[in-house]
């Protein structure tokens, strides 16, 4: 890396982010000669995992949990729980002395000559190439209601919650019918007088499918669509994984859900029949888009809010690649196991565009 007073360091490669998809990207990267810093914007290591809420396990094992490298070692908690994981990725990070610099946070990225320059509150970078992998923990989605703003109630976002402590003894509504949606409503609906809303009525896997068959089940699809075979497979990651505490809800009798309210008002929500009911908080669990307002400055932002890519390759701009969005960045990338295909073969195509050789990797 070159740098003196005043002048922007200038390196390699800037990868923006430090959570897992920003670290595997990162461990292939040791495999060349190139240089690289990562860029990420937390206080410490773990990425979106540092603000699960407190009960988040992984749906599977360490084994099926891991960068790659090295296994996320076996804890007493199986699964392996929320700071498991973060406890794994900052042993990643030293284990592999990957630089990254924290709190960054990137705010914006222009083309100058044949650089990406890339700006921060303090400080600013240049690099022949970017790997963006920003998750999209940093924006929540929250559809819009008439009337949400006048709701005097509490609202948040799963992306936020922590625990149902808050809520005991409240009128709660849980929005959303996936996973998430499932979970909080679960453990809220134990303490609070909770009703779970989603939009279509919510899809559970049978009891003896969990987190890591479906994990099998991607894993097996790939390779018959790699093989041109047809691809026989029940259930898809987004259906919702009957964990303990899900099961605990069926048991009890209270997981069921009803379908979207239509309107606020000023202490609650309008159903679709007109009636009413009084809300004292709402927790969206209505997912994320992904964190690309970086990315603004290089004109790369598309009509869907994502940027067109051949891969994980930016179509418009060839200095930039994205990795762990999900899966239009790559087949499960924005799962542990899943992100270490794509960011080998990120790694191996900056190689090759820097370097006009591909990496052995
Ligand atoms: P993130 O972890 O979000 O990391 C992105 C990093 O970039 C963050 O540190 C962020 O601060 C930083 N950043 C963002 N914008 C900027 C910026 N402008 N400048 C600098 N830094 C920036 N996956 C599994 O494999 N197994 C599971 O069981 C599982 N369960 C899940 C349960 C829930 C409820 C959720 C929400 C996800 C789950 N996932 C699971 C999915 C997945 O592992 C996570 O979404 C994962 O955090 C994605 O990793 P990432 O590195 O792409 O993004």
């Amino acid at each position: 890396m070159k740098s003196s007073a005043g002048v922007a360091p200038d390196v390699d490669v800037i990868i923006v982010g430090g959570g897992q998809a920003a670290l595997a990207t990162a461990y292939f990267l040791r495999r060349t000669s190139l240089s690289f810093v990562l860029l990420d914007a937390e206080q410490g290591p773990g990425g979106a995992w540092r603000h699960g809420w407190d009960s988040l396990r992984l749906f599977s094992s360490a084994t099926w949990s891991s960068l790659p490298g090295w296994q996320m070692p076996p804890s007493d908690n199986n699964p392996p729980s929320r700071d498991d994981v973060i406890s794994y990725l900052a042993q990643y990070e030293q284990r592999y002395s990957l630089p990254v610099k924290r709190p960054v946070w990137v705010e914006s990225m222009q083309a100058v000559d044949d650089r990406i320059v890339i700006a921060a509150k303090d400080g600013r970078w240049r690099a022949k190439a970017v790997v963006s992998a920003t998750g999209n923990w940093s924006k929540p989605f929250i559809p819009e209601l008439p009337g949400a703003p006048h709701f005097s109630g509490v609202q948040i976002h799963s992306a936020h919650y922590t625990s149902p402590a808050e809520f005991a003894g409240k009128r709660v509504i849980v929005v959303g019918g996936g996973n998430s949606g499932a979970q909080v409503f679960a453990e809220i609906s134990e303490v609070a007088q909770a009703t779970w809303v989603t939009m279509t009525e919510p899809r559970f896997l049978p009891d003896d499918i969990d987190g890591q068959a479906l994990f099998e089940q991607a894993t097996a699809r790939l390779k018959a669509i790699q093989a041109g075979q047809p691809t026989p497979i029940a259930g898809s990651l987004g259906d919702i994984v009957m964990v303990p505490s899900v099961k605990a809800a069926r048991d009890r009798g209270v997981l069921r859900a009803t379908r979207m309210f239509e309107r606020f008002t000023t202490s609650g929500v309008v159903w679709p029949d007109d009636s009413e009911s009084v809300v004292d908080a709402i927790i969206w669990c209505t997912g994320f888009r992904p964190a690309l307002d970086h990315l603004v400055g290089l004109n790369v932002i598309n009509a869907n809010g994502r940027v067109d890519v051949e891969g994980t390759h930016s179509t418009k701009e060839p200095r930039l690649w994205l990795v762990g969005y999900g899966e239009w960045t790559g087949l499960a990338s924005a799962t542990i196991i899943g992100v270490t295909r794509t960011a080998r073969s990120t790694v191996m195509e900056v190689a090759e565009f820097l370097e006009g050789l591909p990496a052995n990797l």
